[in-house]
């Protein structure tokens, strides 16, 4: 044997290992974590898992963890905890638990990009933890810019930290302005499916399930999306979110609903041109351009083909029968913390919807009165945040005892 081959051995692992991008996924048990995931197995010489969190899927966790082997995984759920670390003591990955860890753990050193998996408000304090640790952020969940967006950019340029988008529209957006980034956008257009209501009235809607609700057309993702997606929140939610990561005025994006979702978004310029970019729907492509980007890696994801799509077809939407559109247009437009409460009490309202507290149509009456009632804040800071999602949150929660949303 070669005296120092081991070592060469290792060394050689090592610096394989530092040219990859060591990923953390917060919600990796999720839509887009597991996912996320795939586009890691699928591309071992580029990407590896640094951290996993879940929220309380600790067996799935474990699964993966066992799989991808990260230096640490979090879980949510402390009732999941000793269980988890039994499973993974003899691997010797790090055992977390808690909202405090969560935000612990995006500042490890070795993360160079962190995948914000996991659903609404309870992102936002990872995100600027991992941001005021320097790390590059794939971004997921939305919500996060919908409630602050101006403090989570201006942290992001501040760090010289870049916010890469894995929405697929914003991705769209994002790939269109690739090589274009000095020239100045005149407009942006989100496209949207529609979701399983379109083309229903206020009326009609009124009396749609939840079972229902859950069936979207073209996209398989976690609950709340899917309720937002069918609801159009998803959409007023991608508003702000596109507001934030392309510096755009409110009359700056535009929404058109494209049944097919095969166009994901569009950016017109000051010279007219518009660009698209078009895909069949599949959220892997966009995780992946997050991930490697500026590089594109090859895939085996099924391709398009126009003759299969003959007929590719655009609507205005609706903003009589899907309320939540329109609010969603004036939170932006009021900004300050109006969006941190059209946000809060969406979750609430989703929430309630998904337990048969609420109708389809009552989730729109009930964000409508939060963003009358609480108070507006111009300049919130991070605690004016944390308290308006909080006070929205009760407040809502107390009408919908109350019954005071109007049936
Ligand atoms: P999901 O419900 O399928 O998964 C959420 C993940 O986050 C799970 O791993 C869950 O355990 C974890 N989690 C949830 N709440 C948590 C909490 N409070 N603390 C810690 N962990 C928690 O959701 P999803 O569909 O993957 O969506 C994730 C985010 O990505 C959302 O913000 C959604 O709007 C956005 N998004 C999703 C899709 C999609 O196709 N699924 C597309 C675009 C954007
Ligand atoms: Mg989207």
């Amino acid at each position: 044997m070669i005296p120092g081959a081991a070592f060469l051995l290792s060394l050689r692992v090592d610096m394989e290992d530092s040219k990859k991008k060591h990923i953390a996924i917060l919600g990796s048990t999720g839509s887009i974590g597991t996912q996320a995931l795939e586009v890691i197995a699928a591309n071992p010489d580029v990407l590896c898992a640094e951290v996993l969190t879940a929220g309380s899927n600790a067996e799935l966790l474990c699964a993966q963890a066992l799989k991808f082997k990260p230096n640490a995984v979090v879980i949510q759920d402390q009732s999941k905890y000793q269980w988890l670390k039994d499973q993974l003591f003899d691997e010797g990955i790090k055992v977390y638990c808690g909202e405090e860890a969560l935000s612990e753990v995006v500042e490890m050193e070795t993360i160079d990009i962190v995948l914000t998996a996991l659903v609404g408000f309870a992102g936002l304090k990872p995100t600027m933890r991992a941001i005021e640790a320097g790390k590059h952020i794939a971004l997921a969940n939305k919500e996060t810019l919908v409630v602050a967006g101006e403090l989570v950019t201006s942290a992001a340029q501040a760090k010289g930290v870049n916010i890469y988008p894995v929405d697929s529209e914003h991705s769209a957006i994002f790939q269109c302005l690739t090589g274009e980034f000095h020239n100045k956008i005149e407009k942006i257009i989100l496209t949207a499916s529609g979701g399983p209501f379109r083309g229903m009235t206020y009326e009609e809607l009124k009396s749609v399930t939840k079972a229902q609700a859950l069936k979207h057309p073209n996209w398989e993702m976690g609950a709340k999306i899917t309720i937002d997606s069918a609801s159009m929140m998803n959409k007023g939610l991608e508003v702000i979110e596109a507001k934030w990561l392309f510096a755009l005025r409110a009359d700056q994006i535009e929404v058109v609903v494209h049944p097919q979702s095969i166009v994901h978004s569009l950016v017109q310029f000051e010279d007219g041109s518009l660009k698209a970019q078009m895909g069949l729907p599949d959220m892997k492509l966009p995780i992946q351009y997050a991930l490697t980007y500026p590089d594109r890696l090859k895939t085996d994801f099924p391709r398009f083909n126009f003759i299969d799509y003959p007929s590719l077809t655009f609507e205005k939407p609706d903003f009589t029968a899907f309320k939540n559109l329109g609010l969603a247009f004036e939170a932006m437009r009021r900004g300050g913390n109006a969006p941190c409460v059209l946000n809060a009490a969406n979750e609430v309202a989703v929430k309630a919807f998904l337990n048969d507290a609420v109708s389809f149509t009552e989730m729109s009456t009930l964000i409508e009165s939060c963003l009358n009632e609480i108070k507006f804040i111009e300049k919130p800071s991070l605690q004016d945040y944390i308290n308006t999602d909080r006070d929205t949150r009760t407040y809502a929660e107390a009408s919908i005892q109350n019954t005071d949303v109007a049936r």
